[in-house]
């Protein structure tokens, strides 16, 4: 008796939660996606430069406003004081629950627009130097802040379905890695109601429109901007007797630095030092004072880091005293902090709990494991060293078709940053609004 009433019901039950789940979810969707579409189009039509979201933040805060959150602009401190932080931090309180926040970043680059689609940016301005330059969303952010709107949307409207704090933060400044540090300068976990957990995502220009990929663990690298200006003698180019020579110096350094990963790191800890920049002198006969080496240091772990750093200068200053340059004409390291980013660890349980949400609301089959890459974001800093569990996953923006040709005939697709990535608007938005809006509803249920 008990089983003939028991086993119909639970087959009823199996069947109906995901549909009572899902259904408000995709109908939500569908009745605000043709807005979203016009969002987004309007978003990349007018992009503006890193430290210049000024238009760009004012909508954001806009949109969130009119949907009740309690929103305040202009979070943030720039070591740079002439600079005005745009950041944006909108909360929602929904009763007694954890605290959950989503970051989007709002800026766009210097990269002129060749993808030729109606709503291509034709915005110019001027940079910093004060030369002038194109804008264009060749990181996919505008992506990013459309599917954060859109994610709002739905999460105010199901408010039944969740409980706590959401806080939804566009964070200025990305792509200079500034951003995010000065919403931290600015108090962001003491004036706000600080996270428990942190999600956000990011656009890929590798998988299809649809899809979902993650890597948990250590996703993306550190970034460590590092000067080294190599000091010697300076003097006539036909007297090397009298001067000790800081362009041979150098190039024994760069060719030295090599060493690093390939003789003192482990296999197992991946790491890159790359030498991207090398000036020195001004004349074929002149023999001069100095030659200054700009790197970019890439690692996941911290204390590969910072042993490289170690390296670099033992390594730089050995070949210099090897020379004969004076201890008082030593190399000098100089990290640039203002210009480095730490690597994103994606918390492996929240990974897992998260992505397995997704595959509930997206099919399982899209939602892919991938491998990390050594490129770097600064969303990383938010989780203060791993103290505050955080995820960032990948949301696929390319139309499948050219994903599969790119496949056979091995042609690598635009990448992010390229002035021909083009995400394909109405199934991207839609991933991203349902991927994200599930991952919060899973850690904010009732
Ligand atoms: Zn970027
Ligand atoms: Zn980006």
């Amino acid at each position: 008796m008990k089983k003939r009433f028991l086993l119909p019901f639970l087959i009823g039950l199996a069947a109906a939660v995901p549909a009572i789940a899902q259904q408000p979810l995709d109908a939500l969707v569908d009745r605000e996606i043709a807005q979203l579409v016009s969002t987004y189009k309007m978003l990349h039509a007018s992009p503006e430069l890193s430290h210049y979201e000024e238009k760009t933040s004012a909508f954001f805060a806009t949109q969130l406003r009119a949907l009740g959150f309690t929103v305040t602009e202009r979070v943030g401190k720039y070591e740079r004081t002439d600079l005005v932080a745009y950041g944006v931090v909108a909360v929602l309180k929904n009763g007694n629950g954890p605290t959950v926040w989503v970051r989007t970043d709002l800026d766009g680059l210097p990269v002129e627009e060749k993808t030729g689609v109606p709503y291509a940016s034709k915005v110019k301005t001027r940079n910093e130097a004060g030369q002038e330059v194109s804008v264009m969303h060749a990181c996919g952010h505008d992506v990013h802040i459309t599917s954060m709107i859109g994610t709002a949307k739905m999460l105010a409207a199901l408010k039944d379905q969740w409980h706590g704090t959401l806080v939804i933060i566009g964070q200025p400044a990305e792509e200079t890695v500034t951003g995010a540090r000065a919403m931290l300068a600015d108090g962001l976990y003491t004036r706000f109601p600080r996270p428990d957990f942190i999600l956000a995502l990011h656009d890929s220009a590798d998988a299809e429109a649809g899809k979902i990929t993650y890597v948990p663990g250590y996703a993306m690298a550190s970034s460590t901007s590092v000067d080294v200006v190599v000091r010697g003698l300076g003097g006539h180019g036909s007297k090397p007797e009298a001067t000790k020579d800081p362009v041979v110096i150098a190039a024994q350094i760069i060719l030295a630095l090599q060493t690093i990963i390939s003789r003192e790191n482990s296999p197992l800890d991946p790491a890159v030092v790359t030498i991207g920049s090398i000036h020195g002198g001004t004349k074929r006969n002149i023999i001069p004072d100095e030659v200054v080496l700009q790197l970019t240091i890439r690692t996941y772990k911290e204390e590969v880091r910072r042993h490289i750093l170690t390296a670099i200068e033992r390594i730089a200053k050995g070949i210099a005293a090897g020379a004969g340059v004076p201890d008082d004409r030593a190399p000098i390291l100089k990290v640039i902090e203002s210009e480095s980013a730490p690597s994103l660890y994606n918390d492996p349980q929240l990974t897992e709990r998260v992505t397995a949400a997704i595959g509930r609301a997206i099919g399982v089959d899209n939602v892919v494991k991938v491998p990390p890459m050594m490129a770097s974001e600064d969303f990383g800093r938010l989780s203060l060293d791993h103290q505050i569990p955080a995820v960032m996953f990948w949301l696929g923006a390319i139309e499948p078709s050219k994903v599969e040709a790119s496949r056979k005939s091995g042609k690598p697709l635009p990448s992010l940053h390229s002035s021909l990535f083009g995400p394909l608007p109405e199934p991207t938005l839609r991933t991203g609004v349902k991927a994200m809006t599930s991952a919060v509803l899973e850690l904010m249920k009732k």
